[in-house]
């Protein structure tokens, strides 16, 4: 299967260098750990195996990056879905600053892979990232949770900006203030995970891109684990399973979708903007997010606008989501009108029941990591390698994201109806302002 036709596939160079092996696995391999996906968990937890001088071996069923990692729009930000207020009034302040913490890391992460691969090419910009309210209501609790942030974690990087100022630096009307985080930034996903592929591959990684897994099954003795694929086989002591919302590609990784509820997410670029545009929207080129239930966002990538937003609506290549994401897109920039779109793509997110990653092992030799919620830019890129700790005995701080076992989402076989029924309720209260 070739990649999701983006503009990071658009953008991306030529691969300059050789991101995988010989492409598929066609032998029989022994290494300590088996990892399924390619994807910024698979290649993390890959990079803390080769770190610990510990072997393994990545397989991937398709190219690199072909997942959400080479098709996302590119956020790196600093925060889970649950909001760390809520999180210390459900859980306490402690967990509240050990998430908080697990939060930033993600973002060192990303910096640090960058330098050391030496990935210019993945653009990672440190540039903060805005929360665009969209009522008074949602404005008020953006600003108190920045508030408590401040005073209770003593996180000086989220600031409040006025309706003024949000107005003059997206260049839309259609927000009544924000909140800046300044740890975040954008980054060009696919060059990204390419960049990270090419650099362990470099340092004696083994990467078997198209490659699916077709069955793991239990085998005798220390390497107690046997990958099954088309052409060879991988016998390991442990393996990582790091196909999140890709899990149910083949029934050997689709228990794992038992643990998600996957919502399709859309993304749209427009062609480069006339100078007058790109002088008046987003001046300070950071991301940008909304406070509605169905958030959109937004960010300028090559002088085009990027446009994205979740809507759980169809199968993957269908395009019928796209127009309506142009439209939602005009609505908030009416300037946009006459502009032009040149890609459109989408891919599937991974969430959970709780809002937030899941880590965990599902038995003796099998690890899972996944569950970002469509925030996996630098928590994947963090939580890869914890779960490579996990696999091999050690305790990494996880707090709420360790999970005992599988936990299936209640009432799975329902959760595709159930996606659209809670998409379309949270459309209606986004449209009463609610
Ligand atoms: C449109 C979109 C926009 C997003 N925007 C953002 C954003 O701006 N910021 C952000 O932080 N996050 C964003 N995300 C989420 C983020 O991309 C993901 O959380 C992250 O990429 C997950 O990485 P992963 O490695 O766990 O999974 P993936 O990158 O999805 O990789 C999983 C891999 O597993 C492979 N696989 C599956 N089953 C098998 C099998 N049986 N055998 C072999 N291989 C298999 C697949 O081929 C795939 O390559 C977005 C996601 C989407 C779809």
């Amino acid at each position: 299967m070739q990649d999701a036709p983006s503009l990071w596939r658009a953008l991306a160079g030529p691969l300059q260098q050789r991101v995988s092996m010989d492409a598929p696995l066609d032998r029989d391999l022994v290494t300590e750990v088996a990892i399924i996906g390619a994807g910024y968990t698979g290649l993390a937890a890959a990079y803390a195996l080769q770190k610990r001088g510990v072997g393994s071996v990545v397989l991937d069923a398709n190219p690199i990056g072909w997942g959400a990692s080479g098709r996302n729009g590119g956020v790196v930000s600093s925060k889970f879905r649950l909001s760390f207020p809520l999180i210390e009034r459900l859980h306490g302040l402690d967990t509240a600053k050990t998430m908080h913490r697990l939060a930033h890391d993600g973002v060192r992460v990303v910096e640090q892979f960058v330098d050391e691969f030496e990935i210019p090419r993945a653009q990672f910009e440190h540039t903060g990232s805005l929360r665009c309210a969209h009522t008074d209501r949602a404005f008020e609790s953006i600003k108190a949770e920045a508030e408590w942030v401040r005073t209770t974690l003593n996180d000086r990087t989220m600031t409040v900006q006025s309706r003024a100022e949000v107005t003059r630096e997206t260049g839309s009307n259609g927000f009544v203030g924000g909140v800046l985080s300044a740890d975040a930034g954008t980054i060009y996903p696919l060059e990204y995970v390419r960049g990270i592929a090419a650099g362990l591959v470099k340092r004696g990684a083994e990467i078997y891109e198209s490659t699916p897994v077709l069955a793991i099954e239990r085998a005798e003795g220390r390497a107690g684990v046997m990958l099954r694929t088309s052409r060879g086989t991988v016998r390991a002591n442990q393996v990582i399973v790091a196909t999140n919302a890709y899990s149910n590609l083949t029934e050997a990784t689709s228990p794992f979708t038992r643990e998600l509820v996957p919502f399709r997410s859309a993304m749209i670029a427009t062609e480069r903007l006339p100078d007058d545009l790109d002088a008046k929207l987003m001046t300070e080129r950071r991301s940008y997010t909304e406070t509605r239930r169905m958030m959109k966002w937004f960010r300028k990538v090559d002088g085009r606008m990027l446009f994205g937003g979740r809507d759980a609506f169809g199968k993957e290549g269908r395009t019928d989501g796209l127009e309506a994401l142009r439209r939602a897109m005009v609505a908030l920039f009416p300037d946009l009108a006459e502009v032009r779109v040149e890609y459109g793509w989408s891919g599937y997110v991974g969430m959970t029941f709780n809002a937030l990653p899941h880590v965990g092992r599902s038995d003796d030799r099998t690890t899972f990591c996944l569950g970002y919620n469509g925030a996996g830019v630098a928590m994947a890129s963090l939580l890869g390698q914890h779960a490579a700790a996990l696999a091999l005995g050690e305790k990494p701080e996880l707090s709420l994201l360790a999970q005992r076992g599988l936990k299936p989402v209640p009432f799975h076989s329902l959760r595709a109806p159930g996606v659209r029924v809670v998409a379309a309720w949270y459309q209606i209260l986004d449209a009463m302002g609610a």
